[in-house]
């Protein structure tokens, strides 16, 4: 074990047997471990035998513990970095203690393993060259929809985090951000025994959750295709049959069927005079 490193090492999202064999070496070998949640590291650790003292680290104490962290690397001793589930940094806590870590000169090593982004793009299916990690959504409805709009013209697939108390609602915006049409996954529950990826479009995706309990259980990767080179195209054809059925029905209503003939996102048709 190299003296005085920063190993950022990955943990499991769900299926214990995901814990690399280096990371558990590593685990076993450095001179403590900071984690995000020490109780629930502690559990990791104790199932793989592991016994090292935590660090706990936390987003609200991360800059001053950095410092703490960046003197014990100083004086030589070698500490892991690891959070809940997955990646570390990775919507998790750790960006700090590394950007420290970096600018005192310390070697900073990772050791890889699983990421629910990364894991859920695998099996999704959409294309997976280009694509944009937005991680999760303002949890006001008013901040998530102005973040969708702002995304309804990206060509590269999106990836998002949900949790189960918002996915419903997540997905109702995406319809309306996105369009009806818009290719999309939904990985739940990844390596763990409710898995479950489902694919279609945000409609389908969208409905399966409203109408079955489960769908709506545990911890989703959402995995949504980028807006295509006919996005325009569709855009322009929605506002034209938008005008001509604004012209018999009140403005939302005719928004919602351009949106269902054209398949343009109701979004970008809502109000639109022409
Ligand atoms: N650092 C983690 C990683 O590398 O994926 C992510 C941590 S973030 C706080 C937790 C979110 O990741 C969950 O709300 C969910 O969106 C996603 N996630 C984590 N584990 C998952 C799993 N087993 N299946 C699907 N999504 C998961």
């Amino acid at each position: 074990m190299p003296a005085g490193t920063l190993f950022i090492v990955a943990t499991p999202i769900g299926n214990l047997a995901d814990l690399s064999p280096r990371a558990l070496e590593t685990l076993r070998q450095v001179a403590a471990v900071c984690a995000e949640d020490t109780r629930r590291s502690g559990q990791l650790l104790a199932h793989f035998g592991v016994e090292r003292p935590l660090i706990a680290l936390h987003e609200h104490n991360e800059d001053a513990l950095a410092q703490r962290i960046v003197a014990r690397l100083q004086a030589g001793e070698s500490l892991a970095l690891v959070s809940d589930a997955g990646t570390p940094l990775v919507s998790d806590p750790g960006y700090r203690v590394v950007r420290a870590a970096r600018a005192a000169g310390i070697p900073v090593s990772p050791v890889p393993g699983a990421c629910a982004a990364i894991a859920a793009l695998s099996v999704a299916g959409l294309p997976s060259d280009r694509f944009v990690f937005e991680g999760f959504l303002p949890a006001k409805a008013s901040a998530r929809r102005d973040q969708l709009a702002a995304l309804a013209g990206e060509s590269r697939t999106l990836v998002f985090y949900e949790s189960s108390h918002r996915i419903a609602e997540s997905l109702a915006d995406m319809r309306a951000a996105f369009g009806d049409a818009r290719p999309a996954v939904l990985a739940r529950e990844l390596t763990k025994l409710f898995e479950t990826v489902l694919d279609g479009n945000l409609a389908d995706l969208h409905r399966r959750v409203e109408t079955d309990d489960n769908q709506r259980k545990g911890e989703f990767v959402v995995i949504v295709q980028g807006a295509g080179e006919d996005a325009d195209a569709q855009i322009a054809e929605g506002r034209r049959v938008y005008t001509l059925l604004n012209a018999h029905l009140p403005p939302s209503a005719a928004a919602k069927l351009a949106a269902e003939i054209t398949g343009a996102p109701r979004k970008a048709l809502y109000g639109q005079k022409d």
